[in-house]
């Protein structure tokens, strides 16, 4: 593919001067914001198999179950939950997770009683999902209408909106095909406004180019739901896993880091890298805290109604 149009008003007027230009490989990358409606999105015009990139090392599939990232993730989807569970009673709930990766999350909601579905169209996260948490998972790609029956009182898209070509025009699909009237929609992306992403510029962890295509500005976040007649109930800016491990990469690039934290905690797990962690950890978590205070932390998630109709 290439990638030239804004992903959410289709406008092919990027404004002259890019954001950041950036070479991986012998590729072009550059981070542009429309001239139109403003969005920052990754502009590239030679030809990319960017679905090729999600079977790299990076995206591979683990069992991580008895780790500690998988007791992190539990506590954070937790929270999630019991945040969802304020705005909704459980009793008879379903949801529906969109971009259900592996299904820890899923696997979390129905252990506190959510009838619960998903999409993924990674087959081999999927085949993870059902075979180790016996989950329905459906696996082709979405081009609208109802998902495995619709009718949910929960959306989940995790990291999902970012990766798309066109995610205002999917969640618009999704929400009018699925969500019960009061159902509760919950999206959480990447915050290009943050402070770790000011602090590391080209290298922050979350640009992940060109996976990503789109990167969500608090205000743009915020439009997207409201054009599509949803009230937002809750914002939160705070993520252990995502948001932490991206300050700490953040503080890292000032240092010289040029890696893919990810990456390095999977492949090369060494004393050196290890103590690097334990040492810069208690201060990730602080700033990462206080920039999430300020609604400037690495990830948003966002909380929306459907408004009574
Ligand atoms: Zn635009």
């Amino acid at each position: 593919m290439i990638h030239l149009n804004c992903p959410i008003c289709k406008s092919n007027r990027p404004k002259d001067q890019a954001i950041f230009k950036i070479k991986k490989g012998t590729y072009n990358y550059q981070i542009v914001r429309c001239q139109d409606c403003n969005h920052i999105y990754t502009f590239f015009d030679t030809d990319i198999d960017v679905s090729k990139l999600y079977d790299e090392q990076d995206y591979q599939v683990r069992d991580t179950k008895g780790t500690i990232f998988y007791s992190i993730q539990k506590f954070e989807y937790e929270a999630v939950l019991k945040q969802i569970m304020k705005i909704i009673d459980t009793k008879n709930s379903s949801l529906l997770d969109f971009g259900a990766g592996k299904g820890l999350f899923l696997n979390f909601a129905q252990e506190l009683g959510f009838k619960v579905k998903g999409v993924e169209t990674s087959i081999p996260r999927a085949s993870y999902a059902q075979q180790v948490f016996g989950l329905e998972i459906a696996t082709n790609t979405y081009n609208g209408g109802e998902i495995l029956g619709g009718n949910f009182n929960v959306i989940t898209l995790f990291h999902v909106l970012e990766h798309l070509d066109q995610p205002k025009n999917l969640l618009k699909n999704l929400v009018v095909n699925n969500l019960n009237p009061k159902g509760l929609l919950v999206v959480e992306v990447p915050n290009i406004l943050s402070w770790q992403a000011k602090l590391a510029g080209k290298h922050w962890l979350h640009l992940d180019i060109p996976r990503h295509l789109s990167h969500f500005s608090e205000e743009k976040l915020f439009n997207i739901l409201n054009d599509m007649n949803l009230t937002i109930i809750k914002k939160e800016f705070f993520s252990w896993h995502l948001g932490v491990i991206g300050m700490m990469q953040s503080i890292w690039t000032w240092f010289g880091y040029k890696g893919f934290l990810i990456g390095d905690l999977k492949e090369k797990k060494t004393i050196i890298l290890m103590l690097l962690i334990a040492i810069s950890l208690p201060f990730a978590i602080l700033l990462e805290l206080i920039a999430s205070l300020c609604n400037k932390g690495g990830v948003m998630r966002y909380y929306a109604q459907n408004k009574i109709s």
